[in-house]
């Protein structure tokens, strides 16, 4: 089972009532499960610590984000890439560290734009300079912005990547995060799990629910996010189930596994 995080099982700050009884039943059924987002701003390591904070034991290994999309993609398509440069936060380094790139000390054979909110103009600049260089250059999630209940604008890679489009006329050659398969790709890669096997349950309908279908997993959307009952009802992305939450999941789970053992 791969979960979308804010919007499926959290809201902003706040754990869904039913989030920890449906992770209950899926230990209890012996059914894995791996968090997937785009937002790299922070590592594994401080995704862990963020969901124990909210009462959900989660390993690191549970954790994918853009980041490891991005690691899976370059270590299938570029394999020769070994050193980067990254316009990215702290935690992004740190998961691309921990995957086997190390940050470029002169000039690096591949340039990774992900989410940053220390930015700052002599990195946009130096990005700007490699991405023009003609080396391969990815973006790890198209987002544009950043989900935020505070009074601001949060401008996300997809943002970042059109002000570097604007300056050296070239967008990402590939973009592995969300709607991508690539990323729910990687986590069937990494469980050694058939499209068949799995299911992925999210909020957003052009996101979650279209890289579900291209990967040809079940597409389950939860009407606790951003998708509303009117747009699932004319999504032209297929969609194998609707739930209001997780808690109605979780009786259609057990209805359909009663089904199958009586
Ligand atoms: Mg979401």
């Amino acid at each position: 089972m791969v979960l979308d995080m804010d919007g499926t099982i959290y809201l902003g700050d706040e754990l869904f009532e039913q989030t920890l009884p449906f992770l209950e039943l899926l230990e209890a059924q012996q059914i894995g499960c791996t968090y997937i987002t785009n937002n790299n701003s922070r590592s594994r390591q401080e995704y862990v610590a963020h969901l124990e904070r909210m009462g959900i034991q989660a390993r690191p290994d549970q954790i994918f984000s853009s980041a490891h999309g991005t690691l899976e993609y370059l270590s299938k398509k570029l394999p020769d890439v070994k050193r980067v440069f990254v316009l990215g936060s702290a935690g992004l380094v740190e998961d691309l560290e921990q995957g086997g790139l190390a940050l470029a000390e002169g000039r690096p054979d591949a340039v990774i734009v992900g989410f940053d909110r220390m930015l700052g103009y002599d990195r946009i600049a130096q990005t700007a300079y490699w991405i023009k260089q003609g080396l391969p250059y990815l973006a790890t999630h198209p987002d544009l912005i950043c989900p935020t209940n505070q009074p601001t604008v949060l401008p996300d890679c997809g943002a970042v990547c059109a002000l570097l489009e604007a300056a050296t006329g070239r967008r990402p050659d590939f973009v592995p995060g969300k709607p991508s398969p690539a990323m729910i790709e990687g986590v069937m890669r990494r469980n050694a799990i058939k499209p068949t096997e799995m299911a992925m349950i999210g909020d957003r309908i052009y996101t979650d629910m279209r890289m579900a279908a291209d990967a040809g997993v079940m597409a389950v959307l939860t009407l606790t996010g951003e998708a509303t009952a009117e747009q699932a009802a004319e999504s032209t992305v297929k969609l194998d189930m609707v739930v209001t939450n997780l808690g109605d999941f979780s009786h259609q789970l057990m209805a359909a596994r009663s089904c199958r053992t009586n």
